[in-house]
């Protein structure tokens, strides 16, 4: 977001969506200030109270009943989505079946993950049952990025809502339709929940920065590197804890036994699909010297029938936020300044709101499209000398959220040598659609997860309870009645459990 529309939210009183592909005004929105935010978490304060003492059953019947009204109402909000956001209506659809595997794995794994465990007391406190119990954390505050407005956020909203606790969200400025139209949804599925269990607020930055100060309980981020750095500072004033799922600078490795086609056609839809406005895309590609002048030339032919638009033929659609053109633009730049050659398209590929895809071959590793987030329909290629040399300038990079590997025989061991926080193994991003698997990264891709058993646990607290079934007399320890019986047995008893290794 620009500094003027950041500080626009002051002067504001209602936010515009606009279609990114004609300009038109979609729909206008109240902006929520500090007093809004704050009636919002008390609102789902309440909510809370309630929501988190259904029993697991309960929960899961709401959630998967909000799957079914989001089938119901898919259309629409597909057009919704392909107007606010831009991308075509199928990969509209293809986000909200994403979003409905992560409900339904939400809703039905909640009470596996989460009910109580019973656990060893060890055999020093054997008189002793201990059980761990995950609590819901309360209210959860969810801010959302808008490159995939349902999907993303919903990594949270989901599982936040199956462990129990109520969600604030945020969407993005740049989709604040699509984000009030899957509350709307909940809220329509479950009319007889109280008000807030899920609810939106809606504006800018600086409604996001209310929310983080609102007493949440905890604070689950998508978005920015920058602005993931910003809310952990803010939260850190009140010890709200935070989840950041943050951007990414995404590398493939080709090795020298790939499936060459296979692998070009992973590289040419992960680094354009969506315009490159992924977080898990591809951004940057080692290939093996003995098949690079093969595997570039496959991406080539295959990208120079790859079209943006906004007509039913397009692959992709528009850049959804305008102030992105010219960071592709100065990476487009900066790479053929640093000795890199453009084998397809290049600045000129840049036609308004719609980019070209644009390969850039042997950039160097210093400039910005190889180190710096670019979020366009770019890709770089750099041909290596072995594995080795692959793995080592893969993990040469600040960020590590997703990661690719294509190799007939060598793929899991390459994945095991990568600093990220998820490999797909010959095919790209499989890992996102798999949602017993957790997302997140490493480095400056962020803390925490979202998805799977990770992704539920991040939204509760452990609860330790430990039950003294019975006493044994003289073996009080945690207690001034213990006797020198006692320490003497202990003496001679420690030795024997924790002295023994050599
Ligand atoms: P952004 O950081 O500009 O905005 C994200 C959200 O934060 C928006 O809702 C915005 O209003 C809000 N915000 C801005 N300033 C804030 C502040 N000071 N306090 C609280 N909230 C504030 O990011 P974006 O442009 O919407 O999204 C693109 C970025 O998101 C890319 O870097 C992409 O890689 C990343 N992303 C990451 C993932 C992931 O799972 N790791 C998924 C999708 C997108």
């Amino acid at each position: 977001m620009s500094t003027t529309e950041s500080t626009a939210v002051t002067r504001e009183t209602t936010l515009t969506s606009v279609n990114p592909a004609t300009g038109e005004t979609i729909a206008s929105h109240p902006i929520a200030d500090e007093q809004a935010v704050a009636a919002a978490v008390a609102t789902a304060r309440s909510a809370a109270a309630v929501w988190g003492r259904l029993s697991y059953a309960d929960r899961k019947r709401h959630l998967l009943r909000w799957g079914s009204r989001i089938v119901a109402r898919s259309e629409e909000f597909c057009d919704l989505i392909h107007a606010e956001n831009g991308k075509p209506r199928d990969d509209a659809f293809l986000e909200l079946m994403l979003a409905l595997e992560h409900i339904k794995w939400a809703a039905n794994n909640a009470e596996k993950v989460l009910k109580p465990k019973k656990v060893s007391p060890g055999a020093l406190m054997s008189n002793f049952a201990a059980y761990i119990e995950q609590r819901p954390l309360g209210v959860v505050g969810v801010i959302g990025p808008w490159n995939y407005p349902v999907y993303t956020p919903n990594g949270s909203i989901a599982y936040a809502l199956a462990a129990g606790n109520a969600v604030v969200f945020k969407p993005s400025e740049y989709s604040t339709g699509i984000g009030n139209f899957l509350a709307a949804l909940f809220a329509e599925a479950n009319p007889e929940l109280p008000e807030g269990v899920f609810a939106t607020i809606n504006g800018y930055g600086a409604t996001g920065a209310a929310l983080v100060n609102a007493g949440v309980n905890k604070i689950a981020f998508t978005g920015s590197t920058a602005t993931g750095k910003k809310i952990m500072a803010a939260a850190a004033e009140t010890l709200t804890p935070v989840l950041l799922e943050c951007g990414g600078k995404d590398a493939v490795i080709v090795a020298a036994d790939a499936d060459i086609k296979a692998a070009a056609d992973a590289v040419a839809y992960g680094a354009t699909m969506n315009s490159g406005q992924t977080c898990a895309g591809v951004e940057r590609v080692y290939v093996d010297k003995s098949i690079s002048g093969e595997f570039i030339a496959e991406v080539k032919r295959i990208l120079t029938d790859i079209h943006p638009g906004s007509d039913s033929k397009a692959s992709y659609g528009p850049m959804t936020m305008p102030s992105q053109i010219d960071i592709v633009r100065r990476h487009i730049e900066d790479a053929l300044k640093k000795g890199g050659t453009a084998v397809l398209g290049g600045p000129e590929s840049i036609k308004g709101n719609y980019i070209e895809p644009v390969v850039l071959v042997d950039a160097d590793e210093s400039s910005e499209a190889v180190c710096e987030e670019t979020f366009g329909p770019t890709v770089t290629i750099r041909t290596v000398t072995g594995i080795d040399e692959a793995v080592e300038l893969a993990n040469s990079n600040k960020y590590g959220l997703g990661s690719t590997v294509f190799s007939r025989k060598r793929g899991l061991e390459i994945a095991r040598r990568l600093r990220a926080g998820a490999t797909s193994v010959n095919s790209v991003l499989g890992f996102a659609a798999i949602s017993a698997l957790p997302f997140g990264g490493v480095g400056d891709s962020g803390i925490g997860r979202i998805h799977g058993a990770p992704g539920l646990l991040e939204f509760t607290s452990p609860h330790s309870i430990a039950v003294q079934r019975f006493a044994v007399p003289g073996m009080a320890l945690l207690s001034y009645t213990r006797t020198d019986r006692t320490m003497n047995l202990l003496r001679k008893v420690v030795p024997l459990i924790h002295g023994r290794h050599k």
